[in-house]
C-alpha cells in the first residue's frame, strides 16, 4: 500500500515535469490582430482607419500564410497556456470587432481559402438592424470554425456604469449569445478597450476564461484578463501589416 502511494507520487512528480517541459512551462506571446470594417472606408467616415479594404485584408493573410502562420482560435491559444496542448508553430488570432456584416460577405470567403477560423466579438445590439451581421450568418460564421466572444449588449464605457448595468452587459451579454448561438462564448473584449479592476473582475465573475484589451502588443499569460491585441488600420496596407507583425517583441 505504502509502496504504491510512493509509485503514485513518483508517476505524478514524473507527469508534471514533463508538462513543465512542454508549452506549459514557456506560454508564448500570440499575436491576436484586430479588424473590424472589411470594406472600403465611405467618404463620410468618421474613422476610416476601421475600414480595411477587402483586396489589402487578402493580401494580408496571404502575406500570414506565406510566412507561416496559421490562424487559431482564442480557445486554442487558452489551452496551449493553460495545459500545454499543441499550437502551430506560428499562431496568430484574428479577431474582428462588433459584428459587421462586411465580416461575413468580405472576410470569411479569404479565411476559408486559407482553412482558417476568425474570432468574432459579437455586440448583441449588433446581431439587428440595417447593414447588421444577423443572426444566421453568426451561425455560418460558427458552423466555419469561429469563435464566437463576448463584446456586450450595446458597446457601452464599462468603467463608468454602475454595478448593475456593468453586470447586466457583461453577463448579459454572454448569457444572449449562449443562448442564441449554443456555443461557450468564453472570451470577453472590452469595448474601445476600457476597462478597470471593477470591470476584470466582472468579467471573471461571468465565468469568461479571459478578455482582449487595445493595448498594443503580443498577448501572453498571465494576463488573460488583459490581453494585447494589434490593431490593423486601414491605412497599413500590407507593407504597414508586415512591419507590425515582423517588428513585435518576443
Ligand atoms: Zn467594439
Amino acid at each position: 500500500m505504502r509502496k504504491g502511494r510512493v509509485l503514485l507520487v513518483a508517476a505524478l512528480l514524473l507527469a508534471v515535469a514533463g508538462s513543465a517541459s512542454g508549452n506549459a512551462a514557456t506560454p508564448r506571446g500570440v499575436p491576436i490582430l484586430m479588424y473590424h470594417v472589411v470594406s472600403a472606408p465611405p467618404g463620410s467616415a468618421h474613422y476610416p482607419d476601421l475600414f480595411v479594404r477587402p483586396d489589402d485584408f487578402a493580401k494580408q493573410m496571404g502575406w500570414l500564410a506565406k510566412h507561416g502562420y496559421r490562424a487559431v482560435t482564442l480557445k486554442r491559444v487558452y489551452d496551449s497556456w493553460t495545459q500545454g496542448a499543441n499550437l502551430p508553430a506560428h499562431p496568430v488570432v484574428i479577431s474582428f470587432d462588433d459584428g459587421y456584416l462586411s465580416q461575413y460577405t468580405r472576410a470569411l470567403p479569404v479565411l476559408r481559402t486559407h482553412h482558417w477560423p476568425g474570432v468574432l466579438n459579437m455586440e448583441v445590439n449588433f446581431l439587428h438592424g440595417v447593414g447588421a451581421l444577423v443572426p444566421w450568418r453568426v451561425r455560418k460564421l460558427i458552423d466555419a470554425g469561429w469563435e464566437l466572444d463576448a463584446h456586450t449588449l450595446t458597446h457601452p464605457d464599462l468603467t463608468t456604469l454602475d454595478d448593475a448595468e456593468l453586470w447586466r452587459q457583461v453577463h448579459g451579454s454572454r448569457v444572449a449569445l449562449r443562448r442564441l448561438f449554443h456555443v461557450p462564448v468564453d472570451f470577453f473584449c472590452y469595448p474601445a478597450g476600457r476597462y478597470d479592476a471593477r470591470v476584470i473582475n466582472a468579467v471573471k465573475l461571468a465565468g469568461f476564461l479571459g478578455a482582449t484589451t487595445t493595448n498594443y502588443g503580443l498577448a501572453r499569460p498571465p494576463g488573460l484578463f488583459t490581453l494585447n491585441r494589434i490593431r490593423i488600420n486601414g491605412s497599413d496596407g500590407l507593407s504597414g501589416f508586415a512591419s507590425k507583425l515582423t517588428n513585435l517583441t518576443p
